[in-house]
């Protein structure tokens, strides 16, 4: 398997975007959710479009998984997918909006919908994670995809399982150092202060599973 390199310019646009642009790193929970958010709500233009779709709204939410163990976060969405050609393009290329496209495309004026518009907010997982996986399975396909990123020296996507048409990201966290302490996010009581802080806002249900270790 063959490794991708990011563009020049998003290249640095990463660095610059883990380093230094968000002051809080608990803020990659928004990004994140509010991405999931945003895939839902794709999901429901659908089918206000398309007769051989209903939205059935409780089949659609957004869960966080922690798991203590494997020191890994997910958050998991029963939103639109991704094909492996909007893997490349909305997560391998810095500041390209698939969700502002898709308002274009679609004539969604309300910018209240989908949050979704600059193309970076993605990245910002990279502020507490090394390795960031994206499993994703894209509404009307049966085959999934994995891309899956170290940060700046690339990203790789290949195929994968997955039941459901939906996105996983799966964050592994970075390792407690110094000051800098990631175990936080692995805390019930912690990702809940995060969610209530930032998604309070947002209209699908946030479920929770927490694993100890
Ligand atoms: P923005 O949300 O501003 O468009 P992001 O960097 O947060 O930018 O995400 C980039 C793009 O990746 C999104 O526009 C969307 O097309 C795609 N994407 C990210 N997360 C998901 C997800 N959970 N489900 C489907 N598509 C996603
Ligand atoms: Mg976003």
């Amino acid at each position: 398997m063959t490794k991708k390199q990011f563009q020049a310019e998003s290249k640095r646009l990463l660095e610059m975007m883990i380093n230094s642009i968000y002051s809080q790193k608990e803020i990659f929970l928004r990004e994140l959710i509010s991405n999931a958010s945003d895939a839902i709500d794709k999901i429901y233009y659908k089918t206000l479009t398309d007769d051989s779709l209903t939205f059935d709204r409780s089949k659609y939410y957004i869960k966080i998984e922690a798991d203590k163990e494997k020191r890994t976060l997910s958050i998991i969405d029963t939103g639109i997918g991704m094909t492996k050609e909007e893997l490349e393009t909305n997560l391998g290329t810095i500041a390209k909006s698939g969700s502002l496209t898709f308002k274009k495309a679609n004539d969604i004026e309300d910018e209240y919908d989908i949050i979704g518009q600059f193309g970076v907010g993605f990245y910002a997982a990279f502020m507490v994670a090394d390795v960031v996986t994206v499993k994703s399975r894209a509404l009307g396909n049966d085959e999934a995809y994995k891309w899956e990123s170290s940060g700046a020296d690339g990203y790789t996507i290949e195929p994968c399982e997955k039941d459901d048409v939906g996105t996983e990201i799966i964050l592994q966290l970075k390792e407690n150092k110094d000051e800098e302490d990631y175990d936080q996010f692995l805390e019930e009581y912690r990702i809940k202060e995060i969610v209530k802080k930032y998604s309070d806002f947002i209209r699908y249900p946030i479920k929770m599973d927490v694993t100890k270790s």
